[in-house]
C-alpha cells in the first residue's frame, strides 16, 4: 500500500495565478504603501496593516531585487514616465512570488516622494519553501550573504537624499548616514558619540520648541514630522524636515527612527517669496496713488487703501471681488462720466492700449487716471488702473492761468492807454496851434481879430483840460482823495443847466427831457452831479454818430431819484456791458463812431454815484442805442436841509 501522500510533499499551490491586475498606491521617501487592494493582499497574505507600516517594502521584496525597485520607484516618482519590472516578493509564509509590476505616477514631484500606483501580476504563485536539498551553505558563505545584503542596505540608504537615522530611547544616535557629513558637516561618530549633539546643534531659536515637541512626541509613541533649524558645522543655519517614527513595545518607546531632508532652499524661496510679496504690498499701500488691477473679466487682483480712501469704497463693496459693481459705484461719482465711459470701454476693448484721462467728480475733485496692461511674460493678464488726485494742481493752473490773463489785459490796457492818451492829448494840440497862428497872424498885420477862431481855439482847450480834468480825478479816486460837496440839490434845476450848456454847444443836435412830476432835491455836490450827467450826454452824442434824438429822463423811483439818458447810437457788445465802468476800459466798437476817449468817463460816473448811495447800469443793443440810468436816494421833505458829513459815501 502506497504510504499516503503528506500535504508538505504535494502542496496546493495556495495562491493562484490571477491574471487580473491588483494594485496598491504610495509614495514618500523612504516609500511606503498607502493603500493596496484586498486583492493584493490575499495573494500575498500579509496582513493589511503589514503593508502599511515604514520599511514593509524593504520586507516584502527580495534583496537581491529591492535595489532595482527603489530605484525605478524614485525615477518615476520623479519623472512621471511609467516603468515595468520583474521582482520576487517574499509572501507571508517566507515564500518567493513572481511579480510583474508596472509603476505608474499619479503626482511627480522633483524630489521623488510623488505618489504612486503600482499594478501586480502574479507570474508564478508562490513555491513552498525551497527544500535544503542541497547541502547546508558554509558559514563563510553566511557571512558572506551577510555581509553582501549589508552592504548594499547601506549603499541604499547612502543613496537618500537625506540623514537617515537612528537613536535609542534616549535620543542618543546609534545609526546615522553618510549624507550627515554633507548636509551638516560634522563627523558620523561626534554624532554617536555625544549624547547631546541633537540638543547642542538645534539652532538656539528653535531648540525649546522642537526638543519639547520631539519629546512629547516619542513619550506618546506618535510618528511626527516638523521643521526646525540646525547649526551646521561651517555656523550656517539648516533648515531640515524631520520625519520620525517610534518603535515602541507595550506602549513603551524603545527607538526612534526618522529621516531628515534638507529644505533650507525651500525654505529661503519660500521666505524670498513672501518678503517679495510684503514688500510689493507695503509698495503698494505706501504709494500716493489709488491702484486697482483688474483680470480681464473684471476680476480685483490687487488694490490699496489709498484707492478705497480716494472713492470712499466701504469694505463691503471689494468682498465679492468684482470690478463691476465698483465700476458702477466710481461712475455714480463722476460729473462727466459720459465722457469717461467709452474712453474706458476703448481701453478694455484693446487690451495693449495705454491712456490717460482727467476725471471730474462731483465734489469737485479732478482725478487723473492712468491705465496700462498688466503683463506676465508676453501675455496680458490684466489692466492696472492708477488714479491721482490732481485738485490742487488743477486749481494752481487755473488760478495762474487767470493771473497771466489778467496780467497780459493790464499789459494791454496800459499800452493801449499810453497810445490812446498821447494820441488823445496831442489831437486838441493841432488845431489849437493853429487857430493860435492865425490869431498871431491878424495881430501882427492889424488885422481885426475872428472870433470864430477865439472861440474854437478855446474849445480844444476845453478838451484838453477835460481830458487832462479826466486823468486827475481817476488818480484822485484811486488814492481815495476825490472830495465831494454835500448840499441839497435839485435835480430838475440841475438837469436844465446841462441841457442847456449842451444845447448852446451842440445847436444842430436833438435833445429832449422828460421832467420829473414832482421835484426831486437829493443831497450831495453838485458840480460832481453835473459831470455825470454831462459825461453820459457826451457819450450819448459821441456814440451817435448818425444823430438821432437824445432823451433825457428824470423821475421819481420809490426812495430813489431815477435818471435815464437814452441815445439811438452804436450800442453795447452785450459781453463787453460789465466792463464798461471800468477804468481805461473802451468797448471794442468804440472806435468806429470816429471819437477819441480815454475810458475814463464812466469810472468817474460810477465813482460820484456811488459814493452818493446810488447805483449807475447800461440797457443796451448793438446798433439800437443805449440806456444809461442811475439812481440816486431822494432827500425826504421831513430830512434836514444840511445832512451830516456822513450822508455822502467815503471811499
Ligand atoms: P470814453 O468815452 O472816453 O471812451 P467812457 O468811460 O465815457 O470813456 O466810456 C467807456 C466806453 O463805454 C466807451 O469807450 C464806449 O465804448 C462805451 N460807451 C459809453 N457810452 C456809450 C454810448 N452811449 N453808446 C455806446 N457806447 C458807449
Amino acid at each position: 500500500m502506497a504510504p499516503p501522500q503528506s500535504s508538505e510533499e504535494h502542496p496546493e499551490p495556495a495562491r493562484v495565478a490571477d491574471p487580473s491586475p491588483l494594485i496598491w498606491l504610495g509614495g514618500g521617501l523612504p516609500p511606503r504603501f498607502r493603500w493596496v487592494s484586498s486583492s493584493l493582499v490575499e495573494a500575498l497574505g500579509h496582513p493589511l496593516e503589514a503593508w502599511k507600516t515604514r520599511g514593509f517594502v524593504s520586507q516584502l521584496v527580495h534583496p537581491e531585487e529591492l535595489g532595482g525597485l527603489l530605484e525605478a520607484w524614485g525615477a518615476v516618482a520623479r519623472t512621471g514616465e511609467p516603468r515595468t519590472l520583474e521582482l520576487r516578493a517574499l509572501s507571508a509564509e517566507g515564500r518567493p512570488v513572481r511579480l510583474a509590476v508596472e509603476l505608474s505616477a499619479v503626482e511627480p514631484s522633483p524630489d521623488g516622494t510623488g505618489e504612486l500606483i503600482g499594478t501586480v501580476r502574479v507570474l508564478s504563485p508562490p513555491h513552498p519553501p525551497e527544500r535544503v536539498e542541497h547541502t547546508a551553505p558554509s558559514i563563510d558563505e553566511m557571512l558572506q550573504e551577510i555581509t553582501r545584503t549589508q552592504r548594499m542596505h547601506e549603499e541604499l540608504i547612502d543613496a537618500i537624499d537625506g540623514i537617515v537615522w537612528e537613536t535609542d530611547a534616549n535620543f542618543r544616535f546609534t545609526f546615522v548616514s553618510k549624507q550627515a557629513e554633507r548636509i551638516l558637516g560634522y563627523p558620523i561618530h561626534q554624532w554617536m558619540e555625544d549624547p547631546g549633539f541633537w540638543l547642542k546643534h538645534l539652532h538656539p531659536e528653535d531648540r525649546d520648541w522642537a526638543s519639547a515637541y520631539c519629546m512629547k512626541s516619542a513619550k506618546e509613541c506618535m510618528a511626527h514630522e516638523f521643521e526646525y533649524r540646525m547649526v551646521a558645522a561651517n555656523g550656517t543655519s539648516v533648515w531640515l524636515r524631520d520625519i520620525v517614527t517610534v518603535v515602541s513595545e507595550n506602549g513603551v518607546p524603545r527607538q526612534l527612527r526618522g529621516i531628515m531632508v534638507d529644505v533650507t532652499a525651500q525654505r529661503r524661496a519660500r521666505q524670498d517669496l513672501e518678503q517679495t510679496v510684503s514688500l510689493l504690498r507695503a509698495t503698494l499701500d505706501s504709494t500716493a496713488d489709488g491702484i486697482i488691477v483688474l483680470t480681464q473679466d473684471w476680476h480685483i487682483t490687487a488694490v490699496n487703501g489709498r484707492f478705497q480712501k480716494l472713492w470712499s469704497i466701504p469694505d463691503a463693496m471689494l468682498e465679492g471681488r468684482d470690478g463691476r459693481v465698483l465700476s458702477e459705484y466710481m461712475r455714480a461719482q463722476m460729473e462727466n462720466a459720459e465722457q469717461v465711459h467709452p474712453r474706458t470701454q476703448q481701453l478694455l476693448a484693446s487690451p495693449e492700449q495705454e491712456g490717460v484721462d482727467v476725471l471730474e467728480l462731483r465734489d469737485g475733485r479732478f482725478i487723473e487716471r492712468y491705465s496700462r496692461p498688466q503683463r506676465l511674460g508676453d501675455t496680458v493678464v490684466g489692466r492696472v488702473w492708477t488714479y491721482r488726485d490732481v485738485t490742487v494742481e488743477r486749481r494752481a493752473q487755473a488760478e495762474s492761468e487767470r493771473l497771466l490773463r489778467e496780467a497780459r489785459e493790464a499789459i494791454r490796457v496800459r499800452d493801449d492807454f499810453l497810445s490812446i492818451a498821447s494820441h488823445e492829448l496831442k489831437t486838441p494840440l493841432t488845431p489849437l496851434k493853429l487857430h493860435l497862428q492865425v490869431l498871431k497872424h491878424r495881430m501882427d498885420s492889424g488885422q481885426p481879430v475872428p472870433a470864430q477862431h477865439v472861440d474854437k481855439a478855446l474849445t480844444q482847450v476845453a478838451r484838453l483840460s477835460g481830458l487832462i480834468n479826466d486823468l486827475l480825478d481817476t488818480s484822485r479816486i484811486q488814492a481815495g482823495r476825490l472830495e465831494l460837496r454835500n448840499e441839497p440839490v435839485s435835480l430838475g434845476a440841475l438837469t436844465h443847466e446841462v441841457l442847456a450848456d449842451l444845447r448852446a454847444v451842440s445847436p444842430h443836435r436833438s435833445l429832449e427831457y422828460e421832467e420829473p412830476a414832482e421835484p426831486l432835491l437829493i443831497q450831495g455836490d453838485h458840480g460832481r452831479l453835473a459831470q455825470v450827467l454831462v459825461n453820459l450826454l457826451e457819450n450819448a452824442l459821441k456814440y451817435s454818430p448818425t444823430g438821432g434824438t437824445i432823451r433825457v429822463r428824470v423821475e421819481r423811483d420809490g426812495a430813489q431819484a431815477l435818471v435815464s439818458v437814452s441815445d439811438s447810437g452804436i450800442g453795447i457788445p452785450p459781453d463787453q456791458k460789465a466792463l464798461l465802468f471800468e477804468r481805461f476800459f473802451r468797448a471794442r466798437n468804440a472806435p468806429i463812431s470816429g471819437f477819441g476817449g480815454l475810458g475814463l468817463g464812466l469810472y468817474i460816473c460810477r465813482d460820484i454815484v456811488e459814493r452818493h448811495g446810488g447805483r449807475i447800469w447800461v440797457e443796451s443793443e448793438v446798433g439800437h442805442g443805449s440806456t444809461f440810468h442811475f439812481t440816486l436816494p431822494v432827500l425826504e421833505d421831513e430830512a434836514p436841509a444840511t445832512p451830516p458829513e456822513t450822508a455822502l459815501h467815503p471811499r
